[in-house]
């Protein structure tokens, strides 16, 4: 078994509100994803337990990083 995020594989959903307008947060995708390959301290630390996601708010634009942690699929 591997470890892998549940948000990555659609298994669970956003449940966070913005902190700033109470706005509905989107998944905009893993850190990791923006970062690129030469993040490997990210990128390890992220495949280890957690899966650092960027969510943004749709209604006034705030970004916030969530840590999403993996489970065994
Ligand atoms: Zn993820
Ligand atoms: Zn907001």
């Amino acid at each position: 078994m591997e470890q892998q995020c549940p948000l990555c594989n659609g298994l669970i959903e956003v449940s966070e509100n913005c902190p700033s307008c109470d706005g509905v947060m989107m998944d905009s995708g893993r850190i990791t994803a923006y970062l690129g390959p030469y993040s490997a301290y990210l990128e390890q630390q992220s495949n280890i337990e957690k899966c650092v996601h960027l969510l943004a708010c749709q209604e006034c634009g705030l970004d916030i990083r969530v840590s999403v942690d993996t489970v065994p699929l």
